[in-house]
């Protein structure tokens, strides 16, 4: 058996390696540099770990998140990996504990921030240790289109200057060519082997709704699948975000907030919680996330559209890191699409950065009306084909039913050309529906030709199918006035009757689960919130199973508590829910299980059996 497999099993406990881990690790003990790129949850960390633990000397891992540092030392001491790290959260005689360490070859790994590793000082240290390996994690940080751009990132290049033998490896959940490039150009790793997998997170349920009233909707949604998981909820303004968890509070949820306008403590304190407790949701705009890498983030909500289908794969993809089934939920309306233009449009950016940004809104929006299968569409867009629909979103599991729109969308248009393109939705939907409005009185619109014409539809329909002519680009919100409707050249040859439209039929009411959709087993008979299966199939199926899986649980919290760590260094969902579901009772067996190593049992093992004896 390779050295490496043999790590694997008896320092992690697991089995196989996943995707391209083999092949890169292999490399990098060949001394190779590489690039690789991996969805989150891929599995990166082991690319560097166990040729940090197989090469000889210490390797350094260099990463942006500070604050997460101490969990990941914390999960590999769990392991007994000999790691540190070093921060400005460390003071003077701690680091120089750990830079001795260091010098005298006591480390597997050492994780860095950069700016700490860019110092004359520290570079000059590294040149008296021995190392391994360099390993540059969130390697889109040195991307400047990118939202997460250091400029600390900038001058890693130089480790290869100064460390031409120690190979390099970078590694990012990016999915897309261009900053792939940059990372390549930047880091100096254009002669590097790249790895790159599939960006698909095959456990993740996408689902996308009509916003009707958006947080009863998510908290139906809530409530049927996921009592007592933890969870993440992204608004768009941090005023939305406090309303959200106070809410949500009132409603029997652990939820709290999180945003760059809250004080330092508050927030680092809040997102603790979050990975150091059971069923903490958190509420919180884009500022929340990058790196969090609790593994059992069973759902995350938007209740406000992001900005990019980047933008939406990285927040969706901070869910289901452990590889079991987790939720992609979003809610959007028209409104979402004219406050998203508005903050655009005034925004900072120059005119070509805005019209960037607005056809990556555009194509979100296209997703999110799409018909077919999500996950294709979203692989599609990143450039990656993804053969047959994948029978796991919204579109797959309750396929979207259409109908010709044809003669409504011409009703809708000729309303807003006869309006004079510069009235909402609310408006226009009036004078279709012949309404008497004050407003309608004002501008004599009670004399138009399209007065009145569309009394077959609800005004929730005149709204899904505006919703819809914007989406497709026949119509533009127009931001000088107040969000007026306008015409666009495309919607010509709809006008002119040479051209048919499909519309989605948008389910009646947005807060229904669709049929096929229910896991039940999620939120078991207690109303806990347990997974409904691993990767192996099993499912908490019973009152007895389930509470086999709370007393592992508590267990786990409790040692967590002892030791103060996140619960999942001790184990993951996926190994307690093994445990459940095949009931060891020696040693032995235990070891048998995923995510048991040589540690962990004889740290752990008889804690565990002792549970199960017990139930
Ligand atoms: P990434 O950094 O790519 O998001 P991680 O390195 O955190 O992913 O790994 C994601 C999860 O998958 C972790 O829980 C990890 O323990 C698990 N994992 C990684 N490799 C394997 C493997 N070969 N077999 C089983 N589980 C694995
Ligand atoms: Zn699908």
């Amino acid at each position: 058996m390779s050295s490496a497999l043999q790590t694997l099993r008896s320092v992690f406990g697991y089995n196989e390696f996943r995707g391209h881990q083999a092949a890169v690790i292999e490399h990098l003990i060949g001394g190779g540099d590489a690039l690789v790129l991996m969805p989150t949850g891929g599995g990166k960390s082991l690319c560097y770990q166990i040729p940090a633990l197989l090469r000889r000397g210490t390797g350094i891992v260099i990463s942006p998140l500070i604050a997460l540092m101490q969990d990941q030392v914390d999960a590999l001491l769990q392991l007994g990996v000999k790691a540190a790290f070093l921060n400005s959260s460390l003071d003077g005689q701690a680091a120089w504990q750990v830079e001795q360490q260091l010098l005298r070859g006591k480390l597997d790994l050492l994780y860095v921030a950069p700016e700490r590793l860019m110092t004359p000082r520290f570079l000059e240290l590294l040149g008296r240790a021995e190392l391994a390996l360099f390993a540059i994690d969130e390697a889109h940080c040195v991307s400047q289109w990118g939202h997460d751009f250091r400029a600390e990132y900038l001058q890693l290049s130089v480790l290869h200057e100064r460390f031409p033998d120690v190979p390099r490896i970078a590694l990012t959940a990016t999915a897309d060519a261009p900053t792939r490039r940059e990372i390549a150009e930047r880091l100096g790793l254009t002669e590097a082997r790249q790895f790159a997998s599939s960006f698909d997170r095959p456990n993740i349920r996408y689902r996308i709704v009509q916003k009707r009233s958006p947080r009863q909707q998510m908290l139906n949604f809530l409530e049927t699948e996921h009592r007592g998981d933890a969870g993440i909820v992204y608004c768009l303004s941090r005023k939305r975000v406090e309303e959200t968890a106070a809410w949500l509070k009132e409603q029997g949820w652990d939820a709290l907030p999180y945003h760059a306008g809250m004080d330092s403590d508050t927030r680092q304190r809040n997102q603790q919680r979050f990975l150091r407790e059971e069923g903490v949701v958190i509420v919180a705009t884009v500022a929340f996330g990058m790196g969090i890498d609790k593994p059992n983030v069973r759902f995350v909500a938007h209740l406000d559209l992001p900005k990019s289908m980047e933008g939406y794969y990285q927040e969706t993809g901070r869910a289901g890191r452990d590889g079991l089934p987790s939720d992609a939920w979003l809610a959007y309306g028209l409104g979402d699409v004219v406050t998203l233009r508005q903050l655009l449009d005034n925004g900072e950016a120059n005119e070509q950065r805005k019209r960037l940004e607005r056809r990556k809104l555009d194509a979100l929006l296209g997703f999110c009306e799409t018909t077919v299968c999500r996950r294709q569409s979203l692989l599609n867009y990143f450039g990656e084909t993804y053969s047959a629909p994948c029978g796991n979103c919204d579109n797959c599991l309750e396929p979207v039913q259409t109908w010709d729109g044809t003669v409504a969308a011409q009703m809708a248009l000729s309303c807003v050309y006869r309006t004079g393109q510069r009235f909402g939705v609310g408006h226009l939907t009036d004078v279709l529906l012949g309404k008497t409005t004050d407003q309608v009185r004002r501008f004599g619109h009670g004399s138009l030709s399209t007065f009145g014409i569309g009394k077959e539809f609800s005004q929730t329909q005149w709204s899904s199918i505006f919703r819809q002519l914007v989406a497709a680009g026949m119509l533009e919100v127009d931001m000088e006035g107040y969000g007026g409707l306008r015409l666009t050249p495309d919607s010509r040859p709809l006008l002119r009757g040479e051209q048919k439209i499909a519309l989605r039929k948008d389910p009646e009411s947005g807060a229904k689960q669709p049929k096929g959709q229910k896991t039940p087993s999620r939120s078991a008979a207690t109303g806990s919130g347990a997974p409904a299966s691993s990767k192996e199939g099993f499912q908490i199926d019973s009152p007895e199973a389930e509470a086999l899986w709370q007393a592992l649980k508590a267990k786990r919290l409790e040692l967590a508590r002892e030791q103060g760590v996140p619960p999942y260094v001790i184990f993951h969902d996926s190994t307690l829910l093994a445990m459940t579901a095949q009931r060891p009772r020696e040693l032995e067996q235990l070891a048998a299980l995923p995510g048991v190593g040589k540690q962990k049992l004889e740290r752990y093992g008889v804690a565990f059996l002792g549970v199960i004896e017990a139930h």
